[in-house]
């Protein structure tokens, strides 16, 4: 056998080498180890003609932890495609050490981690984790940064309701701690952050996520007639806009605003929590679809979902390629035709035409079956209900 395992007659598209047509790809070691026609013959051989091969989805926006309200179980994942996760910010440098043991350690998936400015994390959706500023502590941030380099890949804010009054200067202290360990700094945008002075600050490299998320204070003007000006510019300079599309941070209406301006996300993540995975986001291809229905070309989609993001992370040598030597993750699907209601977090239900359908994922050369890892979630307690019908109640589908 020349392989561990080898793929035949898939249309394989993969962006960060503009392939877009039928090969075989092979495996051996857990890496990919050639790709085009008639290739050697593998110990496992799955014939994948008719369906689309991609490399394993990267997910930019996450949590992870389940010692959070919000984390839950990043294995799931592995069921739609996506074999690396990316928890944002949803430990802080107290709570990071036992997320790395108890949850990292554990998974099948692989964990990146933005490791969040405030000492608890999202630990809570009681109180948020800025709304006291002496939460916000840039040395011990970067130090646990520093010490797990392999996994943390920059730091996280969030700007708005949760960082109270304290805005600008926790975006003074998550700078201070992403400058310090030369990574970038991801900023969570949404209604009541001050955008407009925000956007100036972030730097080439630096991460906006919920790009499209219509509460207010987003990167539309309050009117909805043009895009923010600092938008434009952060775009220029480098500045990486990412959907994150959540329990609410997806509107179809500013989506159409901006793609109508030229303006989209440069990754595609789902935001996926203890809020959002049962409505809303539900996994990688249903966001996925959202953007094909949107009219984002296919090839446009993936490459926003596995080599971009790779690329944001610093890891475009390792990840989100079919590249031969890149790590063999991969992601076989369907696109399927009829009618699947898409909702956005504004209780808006479109009909999308097709749909991304999962058929296996590859891990570093393991082949998983859709299904393999049930979804098991902690029961809600009143106080989750209160922020569930906060969600619908402060939907605006205009
Ligand atoms: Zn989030």
């Amino acid at each position: 056998m020349d392989f561990s395992l080898v793929l035949r007659n898939g249309q394989v598209i993969d962006p960060s080498q503009n392939i877009n047509r039928v090969m075989d790809i092979a495996v051996r070691d857990g890496r990919i180890a050639e790709i085009g026609d008639g290739l050697g013959s593998g110990q496992v051989e799955e014939d994948v003609r008719g369906k689309y091969v991609c490399p394993g989805l990267i997910d930019l926006h996450g949590h992870w932890w389940e010692g959070s309200c919000w984390g839950i179980d990043p294995d799931i994942c592995l069921n739609y495609g996506v074999t690396t996760v990316v928890d944002a910010g949803t430990t802080g440098f107290i709570n990071f050490p036992d997320f790395r043991k108890n949850q990292v350690g554990g998974a099948a998936i692989r964990v990146l981690a933005f490791v969040n400015v405030s000492a608890i994390g999202l630990l809570t959706t009681l109180v948020g984790e800025l709304e006291d500023i002496r939460f916000a502590r840039p040395s011990e941030t970067a130090r646990v940064i520093d010490a797990n380099r392999d996994i943390c890949v920059g730091v996280k804010l969030r700007e708005g309701a949760m960082s109270g009054r304290n805005g600008m200067e926790a975006l003074d202290k998550a700078l201070q701690a992403a400058e310090s360990v030369r990574l970038p700094l991801m900023v969570h945008i949404t209604k009541g952050a001050d955008t407009r002075h925000i956007l100036p600050r972030l730097r080439r490299g630096d991460i906006v996520t919920h790009c499209l998320q219509g509460r207010g204070d987003g990167m539309v003007s309050e009117g909805g007639e043009c895009l923010l000006p600092e938008a434009i510019d952060a775009r220029n300079r480098g500045v990486v806009f990412d959907l994150g599309h959540g329990a609410g941070a997806f509107s179809w209406a500013v989506a159409r605003r901006a793609f109508e301006r030229g303006f989209y996300p440069d990754t595609i993540s789902t935001d996926l929590h203890r809020f959002s995975v049962e409505r809303w986001a539900y996994n990688m291809p249903a966001v996925m679809c959202k953007m094909l229905h949107l009219g984002m070309a296919l090839e446009d989609v993936i490459r926003k979902s596995t080599w971009a993001p790779a690329e944001v992370l610093g890891r475009g040598g390792e990840l989100g390629s079919l590249k031969p030597g890149s790590t063999a993750d991969i992601f076989v699907f369907e696109l399927e035709p009829g009618q699947f209601p898409l909702e956005d977090t504004h209780l808006r239900t479109e009909y999308a035409s097709r749909r991304i359908k999962p058929v296996l994922t590859v891990k570093g050369g393991v082949t998983i079956e859709p299904g393999s890892y049930p979804t098991r979630l902690r029961e809600l307690y009143e106080c989750d209900y209160d922020l569930l019908r906060f969600v619908e109640q402060t939907a605006n589908p205009s």
